[in-house]
């Protein structure tokens, strides 16, 4: 290629996204933990309603989304006007910082925070900002103490991934309101739904101005195939959004995939008290065998060894037993490990192994 034509600052800084594995080499009978996928699988509605899709596949999808729209307001109790769909909450989170961020501005997140927040950071020509966390939770006190005139967003996830863990309501409050007026706060809420209750931040969307939330199909709905995700905030986030996005961004069977999955409430509730299961039974299982974790509030725990040798090793020993974790020094984490909580079945075949690899059976 031509030596005058470079992409735009920041875009060369960029490292490669790595997706969790789905393979080993000469091992049948994998078990795939490495990407927070739901072990259960998507609402029978859904796969009925893409089924359905194929007859139509020569029109192009709807553009504004209503019916989708109507069914997350209708299941989350959200104003239709201002939720904005995107491929998967990995586009919503892209686009605000296209539109919000630049050149010469800053984007704050925290050390463990997703790794996509830099790469959509420097995409967008802004300049990363890595804040401290308070033993593996986010520090509002940090965050606000990096915030300046140059801050354009900051992005937290709530539950935070890969840690697991969460912060208050009280403290996402005294977040949103500190911040610089400049600056827009989203909560990225891809794992809010296995939190009982929890409304994913959308009390401080209605209440705010500076407040957006983001949320995915891909986790507890099983539909991280279909890439569908959510955005609510404020009317003029919103409208600029949509200014950007491409008219067709969502596929007719993507759109009507996530109808039918977030209509189904009843299948929701059983992936959410299942993944609570077990869980809560996998952390025991592997504290007993001086595995601990943090508290987990979302559908993976993040397994702490002595160091990074320890966790390097038990990767390795579960690799021989067909099971695929995420290794998360990347994350600055290199004495963990992250496991998706998947079904009975696999929570016990995880436990069996860390129990091989401790000496223990
Ligand atoms: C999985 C995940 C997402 C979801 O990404 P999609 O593009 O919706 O599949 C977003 N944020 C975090 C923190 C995640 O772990």
């Amino acid at each position: 290629m031509a030596d005058g034509i470079q992409p735009q600052p920041g875009i060369m800084d960029i490292a490669l996204y790595k997706g969790g594995a789905s393979h080993l080499d000469g091992v049948s009978n994998v078990l795939k933990l490495s990407s927070n996928e739901n072990p259960l699988g998507p609402s029978d509605a859904a796969k009925e309603a893409v089924v359905r899709a194929t007859h139509d596949l020569n029109r192009y999808p709807s553009t504004d989304h209503a019916a989708l729209r109507t069914a997350i307001s209708e299941v989350w109790d959200v104003d239709p006007d201002r939720v904005f769909c995107g491929v998967g909450s990995g586009e919503v989170l892209k686009l605000l910082a296209d539109a919000y961020a630049g050149p010469g501005d800053e984007v704050v997140f925290t050390e463990h925070g997703f790794a996509m927040y830099p790469i959509y950071a420097r995409a967008c020509g802004a300049t990363p900002v890595v804040v401290p966390e308070n033993e593996r939770v986010v520090d509002v006190d940090a965050i606000l103490a990096a915030c300046g005139p140059k801050t354009k967003l900051v992005f937290i996830a709530n539950p935070a991934n890969p840690t697991g863990t969460m912060i208050g309501a009280a403290e996402v409050t005294r977040l949103a309101e500190g911040l610089p007026s400049q600056a827009l706060l989203v909560l990225d809420g891809a794992y809010a739904e296995f939190v009982d209750g929890f409304d994913a931040g959308k009390a401080l969307v209605e209440a705010r101005q500076n407040v957006v939330m983001s949320r995915t199909f891909s986790k507890i709905y099983g539909l991280g195939g279909m890439r569908v995700g959510w955005g609510y905030g404020p009317q003029a986030v919103i409208d600029v959004l949509n200014r950007i996005r491409g008219p067709f961004n969502m596929s007719s069977a993507a759109l009507a995939a996530a109808e039918a999955a977030v209509r189904d409430t009843a299948h929701t509730e059983k992936c959410r008290i299942e993944n609570a299961k077990w869980r809560d039974w996998l952390a025991n299982a592997l504290a007993e065998l001086g595995v601990p974790s943090d508290t987990s509030t979302a559908n993976f725990i993040l397994a702490r060894f002595t160091d990074e040798a320890e966790a390097v090793a038990c990767d390795a020993h579960l690799q021989t037993a067909g099971i695929i974790v995420r290794k998360v020094a990347g994350y600055g984490l290199p004495h963990c490990l992250r496991i998706t909580v998947g079904d009975e079945s696999a929570c016990r075949r995880v436990a069996h192994a860390v129990a091989q690899f401790k000496g223990a059976v």
